[in-house]
């Protein structure tokens, strides 16, 4: 736990990422909650039309009778559709079947509403039209709501056609006590505004949802971007960032820093002897040592490629970042692996180079030629200044 608390620190600017499970199974559970107060405002009026006999009477009981079935059937749809997903809600793989039915449950319940207000008088087609198409490309994606409009748009069609020819009534839902001389009645205006409401709850927590979500994968893009893949460490570009930044900083304020560049000894014969698998094994045991050997968060540890390793010990003057290494050294000497029963042991060979107003380059360029010189001196040693060829 203390190692991989090192690791992470070792990462510079770490961001601690949760992770939210939102699995295809979670978006189209989202989508019938969403959807799920527009249909139990639907269900409430179909059902306060039918309490009241002044509304009844101005309208017809079967019409009323048969969309409050439709509401139910829907709601009753979607407590089958949601008790599918959540035994799904942790699974990654696509559920395209499920989420169509989704979509299509949904998808019929915004048609009904608007069929039944009316399409052209009542704010519900349009503000169902424009929020299905938003919700429904943000959380079930973009062919789907096509599949659905391509369903949706034909019946309609083929509604209206049927009002024209007079088979069907327009704005069923709507008694003809709806207007009181032009203007909403009490009841009517007051379902509108509901909607509206409901409309800014949903509308604005979905949003917030997004942003939230995009945000949290551009952090972990970001992380990812740093990081290498095997160890945890830093990766190469990541380190040359902070070795540039600490450089201009140490350039300005006059502090030393020192740059470590560690080389397994003998890594091919590892694989060669345990395998790729132990291989690995192994440079992730070295990536955590040399990520906990660090005291300071600002310190790096990074995987350069291969079994090279490189660390920035910042604030570090020559001798104590000698002194680091040779500590790293030993512990890293005395770790004992274990391959099929084999016990084996894994040294590095380290060159260190501290900052004296040189740039970057030439930094890693004396850390090169003093891991060089470690390895011509026999490997398993630590090359500084005092040292260096
Ligand atoms: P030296 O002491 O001179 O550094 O010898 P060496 O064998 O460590 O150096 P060499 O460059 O000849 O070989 C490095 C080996 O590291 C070769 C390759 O098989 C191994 N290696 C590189 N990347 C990985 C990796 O990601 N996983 C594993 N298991 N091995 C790797
Ligand atoms: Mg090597
Ligand atoms: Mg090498």
């Amino acid at each position: 736990m203390q190692e991989h608390r090192q690791v992470m620190v070792a990462i510079a600017e770490a961001r601690p990422y949760s992770p939210i499970p939102f699995t295809p199974a979670w978006r189209a559970i989202l989508a019938i909650l969403a959807c799920a107060p527009f249909f139990a405002l639907l269900g409430r009026h179909f059902w306060q039309v039918l309490q009241s006999p002044a509304q009844l009477a101005a309208t017809r009981p079967e019409v009323m009778t048969g969309l409050l079935a439709l509401v139910l059937l829907l709601c009753t749809l979607d407590a089958v559709l949601l008790a599918l997903l959540w035994r799904r809600r942790h699974d990654d793989a696509p559920l395209p079947r499920l989420t169509l039915a989704v979509a299509f449950v949904q998808g019929f319940g915004y048609l009904l509403f608007s069929l039944a207000f009316g399409n052209f008088t009542s704010p519900f087609a349009v503000t169902a039209t424009v929020s299905t198409t938003v919700v429904g490309c943000a959380l079930l994606g973009w062919r789907v709501v096509l599949a659905v409009a391509g369903f949706n748009i034909p019946v309609a069609l083929l509604y209206q056609a049927l009002i024209n020819a007079s088979v069907v009534p327009y704005a069923p839902a709507l008694p003809p006590a709806s207007f009181v001389q032009g203007v909403p009645a009490a009841w009517w205006a007051w379902l509108r505004v509901e909607e509206y409401y409901v409309g800014i709850v949903i509308g604005g927590a979905l949003i917030l949802w997004a942003f939230t979500r995009f945000d949290r994968q551009r952090l972990e893009l970001e992380r990812l971007s740093c990081t290498d893949g095997l160890t945890g460490l830093a990766n190469r570009r990541h380190f040359m960032e902070r070795l540039d930044t600490e450089q201009k900083r140490a350039m300005r304020y006059g502090t030393p820093f020192s740059v470590v560049l560690c080389d397994a000894d003998h890594f091919k014969r590892v694989n060669d002897s345990y395998g790729h698998h132990a291989g690995d094994d192994v440079l992730r045991h070295l990536g955590r040592v040399l990520a906990g050997g660090l005291r300071v968060p600002a310190d790096v540890a990074a995987r350069l490629g291969g079994e090279e390793f490189a660390l920035l010990l910042t604030g570090c003057t020559h001798a104590d970042a000698v002194k680091v290494c040779e500590r790293l050294r030993r512990e890293l000497g005395a770790h004992e692996f274990e391959s099929q029963g084999r016990p084996f042991a894994v040294t590095m060979s380290l060159g260190v180079a501290t900052s004296a107003g040189d740039d970057a380059g030439a930094l890693l360029r004396t850390a090169d030629a003093r891991l060089y010189a470690a390895k011509a001196a026999g490997r398993n040693c630590v090359v500084g200044a005092g040292e260096a060829a």
